[in-house]
C-alpha cells in the first residue's frame, strides 16, 4: 500500500473560517478587539499576517470505543462443602443491580440464596458407616459348645452355649464416623455466580492530541458526531500508524511521537479490556495551532483539525 499523504489546510483558510465563525457567534468581541474608533468595522481589517504570531503543526489521534457492562456468566459454578465450612464462607445477596464502577469486589461471588442442604451421598445421610464385628461375625453373640460327660459311662455329648459378644457389646457392628460429612449427615452446596452488574452500553470517543488545547474534550465529542466531516487518515492498527504517521503528515515533532505512543498504550488497554470494543479505525488528523494576538494586545489561539478538504476550527477568542 502506498503511503497516503494528507495536506494540512492553508493557514489563510483556517484564519478565514475562524473569522467567519467568530463573526457569527461574537461579532461584538471582534469589533472590540480589532475595530478602530470612528471607522466602520469590517472583517477585512482583521488580517492573518498581523494577527497570527506563531504556528505549530501538530497531530491528533482519534478512535471510538463501545463500552458494554454486563454480568460475566463465564466461571459460574456449584461448590459443595462440609457443614463446618459454611460459616467461613462470605456470601452475597443482591436485591438490585450493581453499578460496576461502585463495585470493588470479585465479579463472581457465593450467592446466599443458593445455599442448599444435600444428603451425604457416601453415608446416605446417616452420618456413619457400619462395619461388621469380626469377633461375632455381626451376630452380636458367640456360639460355642460345651462338652458334657453323662453318667457312669461318661457318654460325651455337646451342648450349645451362647454368650453376648464382648467385642461389640452384643450389637454385632460398629459405627464409624463418615469421613465425607464428618458425621453431620449433610453436605452443603451453593453457587458462585456473577455479580448482577447493570447492563450499560455506551459509545465513547477517545482523542489524543499533541497540541495541548483546552478543547480536547470538546473536539473529542465533536469528532464523535462529525467524524465524516473531518478528513483524516484511517489506520487499522497502531503499528501501521506509527510507521506511516510522519510520511503521511509530512511533518514531525517529538510531541507528536509521544502522543502516538500514548494513544497506542491507551488503545492496547481498551483492546484487552473485555468490557470495551473498539468500534472505529484509528484516525490520524493534522492539527494546526495558531498563536494569535489582537490589535488591542489580547492573546488567543486558533486550532484546526482535519485536512485542507475537510477541517473544523476551534478557538478560545
Ligand atoms: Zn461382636
Ligand atoms: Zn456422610
Amino acid at each position: 500500500m502506498p503511503d497516503i499523504i494528507i495536506k494540512t489546510p492553508n493557514l489563510d483558510d483556517i484564519f478565514e473560517k475562524w473569522k467567519q465563525d467568530t463573526n457569527r457567534k461574537n461579532k461584538k468581541g471582534l469589533e472590540k478587539q480589532f475595530g478602530t474608533k470612528g471607522a466602520v468595522f469590517s472583517l477585512d481589517v482583521i488580517s492573518a499576517a498581523e494577527t497570527v504570531k506563531d504556528t505549530m503543526k501538530e497531530a491528533a489521534i482519534y478512535f471510538a470505543i463501545k463500552k458494554t457492562i454486563e454480568p460475566v456468566k463465564e466461571g459460574e459454578k456449584e461448590e459443595t462443602v462440609k457443614a463446618d465450612r459454611v460459616s467461613r464462607i462470605i456470601f452475597y445477596n443482591f436485591k438490585k443491580d450493581v453499578i460496576k464502577d461502585n463495585w470493588d469486589g470479585e465479579e463472581l461471588v457465593p450467592f446466599y440464596n443458593t445455599l442448599k442442604t444435600k444428603s451425604c451421598p457416601k453415608c446416605n445421610g446417616r452420618g456413619y458407616h457400619e462395619t461388621k464385628c469380626k469377633t461375632c461375625d455381626g451376630k452380636g453373640k458367640i456360639s460355642t459348645k460345651i462338652t458334657v460327660f453323662e453318667d457312669e459311662e461318661k457318654n460325651k455329648i455337646k451342648k450349645d452355649f451362647e454368650y453376648p459378644c464382648n467385642n461389640c457389646f452384643a450389637i454385632g457392628n460398629f459405627k464409624e464416623t463418615c469421613k465425607e460429612c464428618n458425621g453431620s449427615k449433610n453436605l452443603y452446596t451453593y453457587n458462585i455466580k456473577a455479580v448482577p452488574f447493570k447492563r450499560v452500553v455506551s459509545g465513547q470517543p477517545v482523542l489524543h492530541s499533541s497540541a495541548k488545547t483546552k478543547y480536547e474534550k470538546e473536539i473529542e465529542k465533536d469528532l464523535h458526531q462529525l467524524i465524516d466531516q473531518v478528513e483524516g487518515i484511517k489506520f487499522n492498527d497502531f503499528k501501521e500508524l506509527s510507521n506511516k504517521a510522519e510520511a503521511s503528515l509530512g511533518y514531525w515533532n517529538k510531541n507528536i511521537k509521544k502522543t502516538i505512543n500514548m494513544a497506542g498504550t491507551d488503545y492496547k488497554t481498551y483492546e484487552k479490556d473485555k468490557d470495551t470494543k473498539i468500534e472505529t479505525k484509528i484516525f490520524l488528523f493534522p492539527m494546526i495551532q495558531m498563536f494569535c494576538e489582537t490589535k488591542k494586545g489580547k492573546s488567543f489561539e486558533i486550532y484546526s483539525i482535519g485536512s485542507d478538504k475537510k477541517f473544523i476550527v476551534y478557538s478560545n477568542f
